[in-house]
């Protein structure tokens, strides 16, 4: 195989392509390894619509040849993506009671609205014992749960989690050894159908050097709209005959090596969870160019697994071939996908914790203004006023609503700002309203200001500033003009 076999898609992809080399890494393996970062970090919160129930959480196990060891994936991606990317959690998991505690901490940062609602369980699941290493049985029945659960933790028997309500939900990243994987196949202790995995290859010498800095403009952009619109993703109808192509020829597998059919079944749900995680990076649809993508990861997985596995590898590349040629026959036409349906509940439906399926997830009420003045660390989003008192000392802000509570503005972030008491009187009386790109215009001279102070995940609602600016000037679009 080929480096060029794998397809290089969106700001996942040029992190990959930029930094896998100088890593010392294979760019095709730090690309697996960040789709299941990113889909841990975004799948709380997105799901495909044609099949709603679905996350699009990646599991993927990155097997080391024996001998090689090199840097750790998630180490490195700890690194490039955290800034971009936080979980609420990453951590080893290697038993039962580290899971638990992964839960509990997962829980708490939520709560205090400062995490993600889930996270990346890294690790592996082997633990060394006499006579080389085994599945950890004490992770084991929880794992394999969590894999017929949808992919959150059962709560029963998990550390303290309490029982009755459904744990975090999370992706994972193994990294394990080419024996201990080899021991992996040969067990039937882990549903190895869910994970999708590589056979960890050495640095490519080529790396190509997109734009400086862009995948982590592109990717903390896409982390926040994520989190504000709660997308709820549509195929294009190519991609979605594409995607539909590879689920029948996985259902009638043909000549594919039968003692293994368990892995292939999977190959449909990879793809779309793949395809899916990674129009959430470019904030749209999925489109073909998702779809292929994820099938050039899920193709050289299946590859690897014939290889590490002793299967008939003619079988499976005849297989592979026949997938290829279908899908390049799909005509070209893209066609447009429907809208992407966010599936945040409207706000005047929203109760004091939200309410529906997705309710508690948008931060209302007192977590909106906690998780504000967190990001702001208390300072002016207008004039940058820091106010700091004493005894206790401690940093002082308001919380200023953009479409007024008496005008039904609700309490979330979309409609707050973090202000100095001055700004926020100013604010509050129409001294100063928006624009539509959020710049400050003073009413009083006339004169346009600066753009306020924007937290990467901060999304403000245009149409709470449109109406602050309509109760001030009774024009809604004024502030769409240049000055
Ligand atoms: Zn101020």
């Amino acid at each position: 195989m080929t480096e060029n076999e794998t397809l290089f898609r969106g700001p996942l992809g040029d992190m990959a392509q930029t930094e896998a080399g100088p890593a010392g890494v294979h760019p095709a393996d730090l690309y697996m390894a960040a789709v299941s970062w990113w889909s841990a970090a975004v799948a709380p919160v997105a799901s495909i619509a044609s099949w709603p129930d679905a996350p699009v959480t990646v599991w993927a196990s990155v097997v080391r040849r024996d001998g090689s060891e090199g840097d750790s994936l998630h180490g490195l991606l700890r690194r490039l993506l955290s800034e971009s990317a936080p979980l609420a959690l990453h951590h080893d998991v290697t038993n039962r009671r580290l899971l638990g505690a992964a839960c509990h901490a997962t829980l708490r940062a939520e709560r205090a609205g400062v995490g993600a609602p889930g996270f990346l369980l890294t690790g592996s699941p082997f633990t060394a014992g006499r006579g080389g290493s085994s599945i950890s049985m004490s992770l084991e029945g929880p794992i394999r749960q969590a894999w017929g659960g949808r992919n959150r933790l059962p709560t029963r028997g998990v550390g303290r989690y309490r029982a009755g309500r459904p744990g975090p939900p999370f992706g994972s990243l193994w990294e394990v050894s080419a024996r201990e994987w080899r021991g992996f196949l040969a067990t039937d202790a882990a549903t190895y159908s869910r994970l999708l995995h590589f056979s960890r290859r050495s640095a490519a010498a080529r790396c190509t050097d997109p734009e400086p800095g862009s995948w982590r403009h592109e990717l903390a952009a896409a982390y926040g709209w994520a989190f504000n619109t709660r997308p709820e993703l549509t195929y294009t109808p190519r991609a979605g005959r594409q995607w539909h192509m590879i689920r029948t020829a996985v259902d009638h597998g043909g000549d594919l090596p039968e003692q293994h059919a368990d892995f292939f079944v999977r190959i449909g749900d990879h793809v779309s969870r793949i395809a899916g995680t990674l129009a959430t990076t470019e904030r749209t649809a999925i489109h073909s160019a998702h779809v292929e993508s994820a099938w050039s990861l899920t193709r050289r997985a299946v590859l690897d697994t014939a290889d590490l596995a002793a299967m008939d590898r003619s079988a499976v590349e005849q297989f592979i071939k026949g997938l290829d040629e279908m899908l390049c026959d799909v005509e070209p036409e893209e066609g447009r996908a429907a809208p992407i349906r966010p599936i945040r509940p409207a706000y005047s439906s929203l109760g004091p914790r939200g309410s529906g399926r997705h309710g508690g997830k948008t931060a209302t009420g007192s977590s909106a203004v906690r998780k504000l003045k967190e990001w702001y660390q208390d300072q002016c989003q207008m004039c940058a006023a820091v106010l700091v008192l004493p005894s206790p000392r401690h940093r002082y802000s308001e919380a200023a609503h953009i479409r007024a509570r008496e005008d039904d503005g609700p309490d979330v972030v979309e409609n707050l700002l973090c202000l100095c008491p001055n700004c926020h009187v100013l604010f509050d009386a129409g001294a100063r309203i928006l624009t539509d790109d959020l710049r400050v215009v003073d009413t009083v001279t006339g004169r346009f200001g600066e753009r306020i102070r924007l937290h990467r995940w901060h999304f403000i609602e245009l149409e709470f500033v449109r109406h602050h600016r309509r109760r001030w000037t009774g024009d809604e679009r004024r502030g769409a003009l240049s000055d």
